[in-house]
């Protein structure tokens, strides 16, 4: 199998199991974004997956996504963040990734906010969530999130897209994805356009489609285990 062949099979398995998952929640399967989570894997993957029709990629390293949007800076692909972020490395992503799903502290916001408006830029931010009590994978607490969303609403060079979260190791994802959805309901009660909940990855994005995610996270099911961290 080429790796063109490999890709297509692994995203048209994922996109039947959205539309499966859509037909069992009455969703409509187009209220649902599949963002392919290509971190670990080369540019040239990104370019296979364009060409698949893929309009939404997924990277969770500056250093390794900074590079990898240039090599691919001719293609119609929106870029999105979804690893946690320095301080330091909010300017480098704030130009070029169009949505951040990792904002997780108020000093983030405006660090990113600062460097979006300098550049000219709109990138659309989500809170995103932790729902254990393990800060070392980051996410806001639930208490802060009404407050984080207000100071992401309020920052030139943002938009407040949602909410973000993964599921806790080990628990059971559509617990985690109800409680997600709940706090989300609260924040767009105070941001209407605020409609975004992107959840559910390689495992558990049936779960998440059931419980109403807007944009499904998803990299091994499409592109293959990848190498182990160093
Ligand atoms: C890597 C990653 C994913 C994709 O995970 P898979 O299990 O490979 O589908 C989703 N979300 C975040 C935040 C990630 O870091």
């Amino acid at each position: 199998m080429t790796r063109l062949e490999e890709l297509a099979a692994g995203l048209s398995g994922v996109r039947e199991r959205i539309q499966r998952a859509c037909t069992a929640a009455g969703r409509d399967v187009h209220d649902v974004t599949l963002v392919a989570v290509t971190k670990t894997f080369p540019a040239e993957d990104v370019r296979l997956l364009a060409g698949l029709g893929v309009g939404d990629v997924a990277e969770n390293r500056d250093q390794e996504a900074a590079p990898k949007r240039e090599r691919c800076a001719d293609l119609a692909v929106r870029w999105h963040f979804v690893g946690q972020v320095q301080t330091n490395k909010a300017a480098s992503v704030a130009s070029y990734a169009d949505v951040v799903h990792s904002v997780d502290r108020a000093r983030l916001v405006t660090a990113l906010g600062r460097a979006a408006a300098r550049a000219g830029r709109q990138v659309t931010a989500l809170v995103q969530v932790r729902l254990d009590d393990d800060p070392g994978r980051g996410g806001a607490a639930p208490d802060d999130v009404a407050r984080i969303a207000a100071t992401v609403a309020g920052t030139e060079g943002l938009r407040l897209g949602g909410l973000m979260a993964v599921a806790p190791l080990g628990g059971d994802p559509a617990a985690a994805f109800d409680r997600l959805a709940a706090l989300a309901a609260a924040v767009r009660r105070e941001h209407p356009e605020a409609r975004w909940i992107s959840a559910g990855m390689s495992t558990d994005l049936e779960a998440a489609v059931s419980a109403g995610a807007t944009h499904l996270r998803v990299g091994t099911a499409i592109l293959g285990s990848r190498p182990p961290l160093r």
